[in-house]
């Protein structure tokens, strides 16, 4: 559980200082409450790790932990119970518990109800019968007042009937809807007479054919706040022209809890889509392999790359909460969880490309054991052994023939250190008759360098890691870049659907990987560094003994790739 302290003098954003000043004011009885209340149209995205965080993060240092996890669950038609219980799933991936405070809006359908004969008694809701094109009609424009319906002097009694047969199933669907009687002439649209209930003839996933019609968010949503005791209602700032309806609602159904609504900025992140519309039309149209697909930032997606729940958490934490809209550098994220597997990941050497390479003066039939660290970061973590041979792979891309000035690898002529074992120089390159390809490099080793030996000082600029050809294992390695080759895919501007700007290189997958033999017994949910190479983790869907699957969660900061970039 996250455990920030109060600090009451200094809140750290501007909701907690409004809470602050409400428990201060004893402005509601008994404790704050907050809630988290996902729509079951989709899986959770790092967006509502946002959300989450401020949640249930104000429950915890406001009153010890009572945040309620609330489906929203009142439009049947895109919602269905692989959500709900994925939802579930990645709260508490997450670290939150919700206790015994889970709740449905669909459990409130019957007390929604009676709230609806209330106001249509109170002369507040109407049943309108306008036909969708004429309500479009009648609403006006944001210059324009809108036009009454012909509908809206209706009796009560009239009213009242007409409600009880829409929901009796009397009425096809659209041809009647119930709305509130605010004012058609309102600056504010959404105060213009909206529609409180739909008729909707399908199934529910969990009032199953109970209902066909349906509250809308508008009505439904303060309401449910206030039979849950939610002291503030956080949501994001597209709602805040809905806080009068909000107000209007709660103060019409005369109820005694009256739940603050207060808009916080939604996340935006550069290079990718935090819409679950957008994201569920990638995932439907197979642009990605399913919502776990690594390269979205669905919190299954994330965690299958290898990001854990405290890096999504610090993040979150970092980035706070403010009222105006912005957008976050992906490279933030990055940040986290390179910082936070720094500490954790165990280290070990694989090589991607494989090169092989030929230690001439190497015995044959010899085998060394040699000692690596596992983690510099933390001495606890011990060390392992790994095993050196004549024959080695490198990686491609550290050795050129022809090398560029301040190349510090390997090359013809020039010397570099292997991790943890000799220092070695390359001779020749042995070429591909016909392709002219590059198929083997040939080296001398000094005896005399070994790491941890009494030569081991001798200085040179590069160190490279490998792996002996003998005892190295073969993996699969999937690398990963942006989803989206623009940093605001979301903005389709010029009639550019985001499905046109997504990248064609954001998935390379390296068939052909060598890594440690220790790395045969590692446990999905294992976090790794490949030395100079970045953080890695078992896929958890497609590894399997006879085929080792890793996802690069994260590459390290690459000097020689930025130099080359700079040029
Ligand atoms: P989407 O636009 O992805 O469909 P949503 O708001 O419709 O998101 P909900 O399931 O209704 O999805 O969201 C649950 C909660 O998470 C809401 O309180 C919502 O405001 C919040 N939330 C959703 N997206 C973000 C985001 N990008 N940043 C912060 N909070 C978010
Ligand atoms: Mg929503």
């Amino acid at each position: 559980m996250l455990m920030t302290e109060l600090n009451a003098e200094s809140p750290k954003d501007f909701i907690r200082t409004i809470i602050a000043q409400d428990v201060e004011a004893k402005k509601f009885a008994g404790e704050v409450r907050t809630r988290f209340p996902p729509e079951p149209n989709g899986y959770l995205h790092i967006g509502h790790a946002k959300s989450m965080c401020l949640n249930f993060g104000v429950a915890e240092e406001f009153s010890g932990g009572l945040c309620n996890l609330r489906f929203d669950d009142t439009n049947p038609t895109k919602e269905n119970v692989e959500y709900v219980e994925s939802i579930q799933e990645d709260v508490r991936w997450l670290g939150f518990d919700w206790g015994n405070r889970l709740f449905y809006a669909s459990d409130y359908f019957e007390r929604l109800y009676d709230y609806a004969i209330f106001l249509i008694k109170q002369g507040q809701a109407y049943v309108d019968s306008l036909n969708a094109d004429e309500m479009r009609e009648h609403r006006g424009t944001l210059t324009e007042p809108g036009k009454n319906s012909p509908y809206r002097n209706r009796s009560v009694e009239e009213n009242v009937d007409l409600f009880h047969r829409m929901r009796a199933g009397e009425f096809s669907d659209g041809t009647h809807v119930l709305r509130a009687k605010i004012d058609m002439a309102s600056p504010n649209v959404n105060l213009r007479d909206p529609v409180l209930y739909r008729i909707r003839r399908v199934h529910h996933h969990r009032t199953g054919e109970s209902w066909c019609i349906y509250p809308n968010y508008d009505f439904a949503h303060p309401l449910s706040d206030s039979m849950e005791g939610i002291t503030h209602s956080l949501c994001t700032l597209e709602f805040e022209d809905h806080r009068p309806l909000y107000d209007w609602v709660l103060n019409a159904c005369q109820v005694d809890r009256h739940s603050q609504q207060i808009e916080f900025a939604r996340l935006n992140l550069t290079y990718t889509l935090l819409s679950k519309r957008k994201l569920l039309a990638l995932v439907e149209e197979g642009h990605v392999t399913g919502w776990d697909d690594p390269r979205l930032p669905t919190l299954m997606g994330l965690r299958r790359r290898g990001y854990t729940p405290e890096a999504i958490r610090n993040f979150c934490e970092h980035i706070g909460v403010a009222k105006r809209d912005s957008t976050v550098e992906i490279g933030l994220l990055e940040h986290f969880i390179r910082e936070d597997l720094n500490t954790r990941a165990l280290r070990v050497m694989g090589v991607l490309r494989p090169l092989r390479l030929v230690i001439e003066n190497y015995p044959e039939a010899q085998v060394e054991a040699l000692s690596a660290v596992n983690n510099p970061e933390d001495p606890t973590m011990g060390t392992r052994t790994i095993h050196f041979s004549r024959v080695l792979y490198i990686e491609q891309e550290d050795f050129r023939e022809d090398p560029p000035k301040k190349f510090f690898r390997l090359a013809p002529g020039q010397e570099v250190r292997l991790r943890y074992a000799y220092i070695i120089k390359c001779l020749s390159v042995v070429k591909d008759d016909t392709t002219g390809e590059i198929q083997e490099v040939r080296c001398t080793y000094d005896p005399e360098t070994r790491s941890g030996g009494p030569q081991a000082s001798r200085k040179v600029k590069g160190t490279l890691h490998w792996v002996s050809a003998a005892h190295a294992i073969q993996a699969e390695v999937r690398l990963y870049d942006h989803l989206f080759q623009v940093p605001d895919p979301g903005n389709d501007k010029e009639g550019k659907d985001y499905r046109d700007c997504l990248n064609p290189g954001s998935l390379e997958r390296l068939p052909q990987c060598y890594v440690e033999p220790s790395l045969q017994q590692a446990k999905a949910g294992t976090h790794f560094q490949f030395e100079r190479q970045g953080y890695f983790c078992i896929d958890r869907v497609d590894s399997s003994e006879e085929k080792l699957v890793f996802n690069r969660t994260v590459a390290l900061r690459d000097s020689w790739s930025k130099i080359e970039k700079a040029k």
